[in-house]
């Protein structure tokens, strides 16, 4: 007879171990609270013109997914992508003139050098970081645990020290002399949550967050929207047999006898993944000492998310007339050095602030859907902004929101064009998908939460994935290693675990 698998949440990650454990025989069944699947990749749409407009409501690029889980589970038959090869563009605050991050190292290291006086090594950063992401994805693939010691035997003590033992100050300060170097390298520290940069174990963020091999690394775009790969994923899935039960709402669970209670049923398991928050399953569990281990773990979210429509595609000032750079990524810093970095993300960490400027990442979503023959009338750009406190929702943060708004003004021609804005603070994140105090990774990936500490099993050698010491039960949900992101990587070698343990 055929092993049942229960998986709890249908996200990514929820989808992707669905897949893998189908096509191995397994008996699979998702059930999702929701009445749609997807989590945080899902689609909204807005009335303009009197026209629906979608738009990512949560997740926007695409770049953590790894190459073979795109191509293993089909999706890259009904996907269609596209990254920018042009440069990255770098403003810092009142500085117009954009320094140009070329993915060619000599080009990079001679604008660095020209533009921000860097003096350090640029080449032997990019090689070193190229090695760690080697490695990382050969566990990724073969589905192996983290393991610091393991790290030490193949990168050796000195890479292992510096880039997944270390501290991102430290890091950057072995590399580059620049501060503006520093901070672009750097601002993924702080991407799903304030990690203080000082904190030993946070430099590993920095290659983990360039170890998608979708494009080799670099973020792009999916025609339509990114959610068309939570909507196909979940279609593949149903045409393998794994079956999806939407809006569910789970009474209990026995661990013992291997039963789930819902309102009017109750489903015998197996195996039973959790693909939510990590809180989630204590709770259902209804663990109150694992309830309070995991609320004693850091949780806050500082990310803000606005998405702004224009009636016009976007016109940049800075260069200006310059089609080639369209769709490439920009970021706008506020902070000068390291030093203010920490400062800013501390600030929204202690609540001291509703909203500190960090750094604006810069989504160019419609530029991008023109390029795939996608043309919608109506261009979307994506402000990815930090730092935000966890507490307060959208409607409390106007005045922030037109901060934001006001400096990206700065940069462009048509301003008078946006005609609509959307707008989720962390508080609302919280709300709308279930992200414990907001953080988009589910959990901050700060030093003692990362590599071989993303875990919640009292037996990490043994099994990773599991979750304590709970027979058959697992958790694979975005804050379990590697990390968040629309890449299922989580859900991938936690049901690759389980096929081996088979
Ligand atoms: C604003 C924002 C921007 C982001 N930007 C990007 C980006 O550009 N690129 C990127 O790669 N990533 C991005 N992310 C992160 C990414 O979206 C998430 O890390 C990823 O979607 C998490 O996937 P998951 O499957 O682990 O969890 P989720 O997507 O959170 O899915 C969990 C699922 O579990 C369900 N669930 C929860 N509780 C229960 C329950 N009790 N019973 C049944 N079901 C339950 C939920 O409804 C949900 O469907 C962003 C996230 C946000 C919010």
């Amino acid at each position: 007879m055929k092993k049942r698998v229960v998986i709890v949440g249908g996200g990514i990650n929820g989808l992707t171990a669905a897949n893998y454990l189908q096509k191995q025989n397994f008996d699979v069944k998702i059930l999702e609270k929701n009445n749609n699947i997807g989590g945080a990749c899902v689609k909204d749409s807005v009335v303009i013109n009197k026209k629906p407009v979608n738009y990512p409501k949560g997740a926007t690029v695409l770049g953590m997914m790894q190459k073979f889980v795109f191509e293993e589970t089909n999706l890259s038959k009904f996907i269609k992508t596209y990254y920018p090869k042009s440069p990255k563009l770098v403003y810092f605050k009142n500085n117009f003139e954009p320094t140009r991050i070329y993915q060619d190292v000599n080009l990079l290291k001679k604008e660095l050098q020209i533009k921000w006086n860097e003096k350090g090594d640029i080449e032997g950063f990019r090689n070193d970081e190229a090695i760690v992401i080697k490695y990382l994805q050969n566990i990724y693939k073969k589905s192996t645990v983290p393991d610091i010691s393991d790290a030490e035997n193949i990168l050796g003590k000195k890479i292992t020290e510096l880039w997944i033992k270390g501290s991102a100050y430290d890091l950057l300060n072995h590399y580059f002399t620049s501060e503006k170097t520093k901070l672009y390298m750097g601002m993924t520290v702080t991407e799903s949550g304030p990690a203080s940069i000082f904190q030993k174990g946070t430099a590993f963020t920095i290659p983990l967050m360039d170890s998608g091999s979708i494009f080799n690394g670099y973020w792009g775009f999916v025609k339509n929207g990114i959610w068309e790969i939570s909507e196909n994923l979940g279609k593949i899935n149903e045409s393998i047999g794994v079956k999806i039960d939407y809006s569910v709402s789970i009474k209990n669970i026995d661990h013992k006898s291997k039963k789930i209670f819902l309102d009017n049923k109750e489903l015998d398991y197996d195996y039973l993944l959790f693909a939510t928050d990590p809180i989630t399953p204590a709770r259902l569990l209804k663990d109150d000492k694992k309830i309070k281990t995991i609320n004693d773990k850091e949780f806050i979210g500082t990310s803000g998310k606005i998405t702004a429509f224009f009636k016009n595609p976007v016109v940049w000032k800075y260069p200006a007339n310059d089609d080639s750079l369209d769709t490439s990524f920009r970021f706008i810093f506020s902070n000068s050095d390291l030093g203010e970095f920490e400062k800013s993300s501390q600030i929204a960490y202690k609540n001291h602030k509703d909203y500190e400027p960090g750094y604006i990442q810069i989504y160019p979503e419609g530029a991008a859907q023109r390029k795939m023959g996608n043309d919608e009338g109506i261009e979307k750009l994506i402000l990815f902004s930090k730092n935000f406190s966890f507490n307060k929702k959208s409607k409390d943060l106007v005045d922030c929101k037109q901060d934001i708004l006001n400096l990206l003004s700065k940069y462009i021609v048509n301003v008078d064009d946006l005609i609509e804005t959307k707008f989720l603070t962390p508080a609302d994140l919280k709300e709308t998908f279930y992200f414990p105090k907001g953080n988009i990774d589910h959990m901050t990936l700060s030093g003692n939460q990362n590599f071989d500490k993303r875990t919640f099993s009292n037996q990490p050698k043994e099994s990773f994935f599991r979750y304590f010491d709970y027979d058959n039960i697992y958790y694979c949900g975005a804050g379990s290693f590697p990390c968040g992101s629309v890449a299922g990587t989580p859900g991938y070698m936690c049901a690759k675990h389980i096929i081996n343990f088979n």
